[in-house]
């Protein structure tokens, strides 16, 4: 069983794994308890091919507040690279809607709380995520376009863009 820190990072997780055959497709969440332990449970059949498709984590007990994807810890399932992707979607995201709209501004917390958990991955001391922490090839490819995003100087400047759009919201 895969183990993530909340259930905002679970269903991240499963947005990031489509089908095998490429389809997205809605899966029925429900939480269930395993040996005493919080389960989120993402289940379906694609409706492109017929697979049944089925992802289980572990959640901790105490929910992690607001928007946050986990506490200090970088996550165990997602990668910085996977992060920085689904940042610039969401702020794509929030730049085709009225800056005024729900939507839009909730694209943009989507989009700030990635970025912040690329800024995990960097270690102590040091002032970019290193290219060996990112382990999916998705991760990779956004890596290898453009490895300078990954500084702490790139991913905060990017941050402070991302609050301007917000507060002007
Ligand atoms: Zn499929």
């Amino acid at each position: 069983m895969l183990t993530a820190r909340s259930v905002q990072e679970a269903g991240l997780y499963v947005e990031l794994h489509p089908c095998d055959c490429g389809a997205a497709g809605e899966l029925t969440f429900s939480m269930i308890e395993r040996d005493g332990i919080p389960v989120a449970r993402y289940e379906g059949v694609c409706p492109a091919c017929g697979r049944t498709r089925r992802f289980e984590f572990a959640i901790p007990a105490e929910p992690v507040p607001g928007r946050a994807y986990g506490g200090e810890q970088p996550s165990a399932i997602i990668d910085a690279g996977e992060f920085l992707w689904y940042s610039d979607r969401a702020a794509e995201r929030a730049a085709s809607t009225n800056p005024a709209d729900a939507r839009g501004r909730s694209a943009l917390d989507g989009a700030i709380a990635a970025l912040d958990e690329v800024l995990k991955f960097i270690p102590a001391g040091a002032d970019a995520v290193p290219r060996e922490v990112i382990g999916s090839e998705l991760g990779q490819a956004v890596y290898d376009a453009n490895p300078d995003r990954f500084t702490r100087e790139r991913l905060n400047y990017r941050r402070g863009l991302l609050q301007d759009a917000r507060a002007q919201g």
